[in-house]
């Protein structure tokens, strides 16, 4: 694989956190065979309360899975995100969080636009539909297809270790499952010729 050095991008710094973002490009087959583990990160899909009730999780659609091989370039953009305040509530990350996710999703959906591409968004809650259930569960078509993208976990890709060897980024985890961990790390990433 060509080597590739990860950019540490803008800081941006406002009255609850500071983020900095990270971007690499690389050659997506390295990606797809090195970082990768279907069948232990299903097993871990399958017990989250998500499974099969939401569009952005597994089981994915087989032909997406054919189009992701197809790709030769994958740039993976993480985002950390600092809070100002030690142990929050666990409840608030979402709104934390809710800036730079929409910042994120508009550069990624952007770019898989520009390169014809195929976008990979963030686990966990759709916002979209604010308290709307998601349509899914009812077997029903997305409302916002043109916005919501699997995350790169539903793909089976390790996040954990594509942000340590990839990015150079430690991801933090809390001890106490009521409060958030000292940093958060968002990672999305661009497929694409
Ligand atoms: S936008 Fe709505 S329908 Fe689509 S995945 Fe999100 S919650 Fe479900």
């Amino acid at each position: 694989m060509r080597r590739a050095r990860a950019r540490r991008a803008a800081v941006t710094r406002n009255k609850a956190y500071t983020a900095v973002n990270h971007e690499i490009t690389i050659e997506a087959r390295h990606y797809i065979e090195q970082y990768r583990d279907v069948a232990r990160f299903a097993a871990l899909c399958r017990e989250c309360g998500n499974y099969e009730r939401r569009w952005c999780c597994p089981p994915l659609d087989v032909a997406l899975e054919a189009r992701l091989r197809a790709y030769t370039r994958a740039t993976l953009m993480a985002c950390v995100i600092t809070p100002d305040c030690v142990e929050q509530p666990l409840a608030g990350a979402m709104a934390l969080m809710r800036p730079e996710i929409e910042r994120l999703n508009r550069r990624v959906l952007e770019l898989e636009r520009e390169r014809d591409g195929l976008a990979m968004g963030f686990a966990g809650s759709c916002y979209y539909c604010g308290n709307e259930p998601c349509t899914r569960e009812h077997g029903l078509p997305c409302r916002h297809p043109e916005r919501v993208r699997p995350s790169l976990e539903a793909y089976g890709f390790d996040l954990e270790r594509t942000c340590r060897e990839l990015l150079g980024i430690e991801m933090a985890w809390s001890h106490d499952p009521r409060r958030l961990p000292p940093r958060l790390t968002l990672l999305c990433a661009v497929f694409y010729h």
